[in-house]
């Protein structure tokens, strides 16, 4: 399937109520949309049930109307989708090794990586192991030295290196369930997204994708990587800062948020 037309995505998962920089980054989002006379859509990224609560779903829904946000059609619940074809698909190229090692690896695997503390690289404990359990979890092997360069429309060529700046990643949760660098691939290629509008805490995340894209024979679409929303301190907007959030903001009263001024300036359009 091929699109021709711009297809974006806004992405929020319901483990909280949203903040300011959520509101930023699905602002752009939706601007560039509407720039390109494209589609936005709405994917609730649900896949970690003890995480994800109904009633940040509605919330968030509520919170995204009240911020001006339209999206075609309804939205997608990654909840509700399958993934299993997909890691049949990386165990049959051998993309992908059994590992029952980090168990806290494990823990985050299901959302997005978005702390910017740096994560451990995977040592490779279990590459080269050749028993498998018919109940693992499953890493992907990243092909060691290379060099994965893309195009960022906001950052400009972005490069990383595999093995030195991020190792063997999670793909698969032994309790069925697809790790984010997995779900977050499958979901952009069937729903044919054309740019991926989010923050810049996910660049790196983003060569994981594109090692995922390549293994599963997809195109990668665009990326545009917003700057991240801070406090007075310079602290990343979390949403444990309840005081950010955007029920909060309108409970005090405040107006919806707007797009700040040059947040969204592209290197190229
Ligand atoms: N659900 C992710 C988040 O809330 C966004 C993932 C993405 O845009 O790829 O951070």
């Amino acid at each position: 399937m091929s699109f021709t037309q711009y297809r974006g995505r806004i992405a929020p998962s319901p483990t909280g109520y949203l903040h300011l920089g959520h509101a930023q980054t699905f602002l752009i989002a939706q601007q560039r949309a509407n720039t390109k006379k494209g589609q936005l859509y709405l994917r609730i990224e649900d896949l970690d049930r003890a995480r994800c609560k109904p009633e940040y779903v509605a919330a968030l829904l509520e919170d995204l109307k009240w911020c001006g946000l339209q999206w075609s059609g309804n939205p997608f619940y990654q909840s509700q989708l399958d993934y299993l074809t997909s890691l049949k698909t990386l165990q049959k190229a051998g993309a992908v090794y059994p590992c029952d090692c980090s168990r806290m690896d494990v823990f985050r695997a299901l959302t997005a990586p978005n702390s910017i503390e740096t994560e451990p690289i995977y040592p490779g404990t279990c590459r080269s192991r050749t028993s498998i359990s018919s109940v693992s979890n499953w890493r992907f092997r990243v092909p060691e030295n290379e060099e994965i360069r893309y195009y960022d429309k906001r950052l400009g060529w972005q490069s990383a290196v595999a093995g030195r700046d991020f190792g063997d990643f999670l793909i698969w949760r032994k309790d069925g369930l697809p790790a984010y660098e997995l779900a977050v691939v499958v979901d952009d290629a069937r729903m044919g997204i054309t740019e991926i509008v989010r923050g810049e805490d996910l660049v790196k995340s983003t060569f994981r994708q594109l090692l995922v894209y390549r293994a599963l024979k997809l195109n990668p679409p665009d990326f545009f990587h917003c700057p991240l929303v801070s406090d007075q301190e310079g602290r990343k907007l979390a949403k444990r800062d309840g005081a950010f959030s955007l029920r909060e903001l309108r409970t005090m009263g405040s107006p919806p948020p707007q797009l700040e001024a040059n947040c969204n300036r592209a290197t190229d359009l």
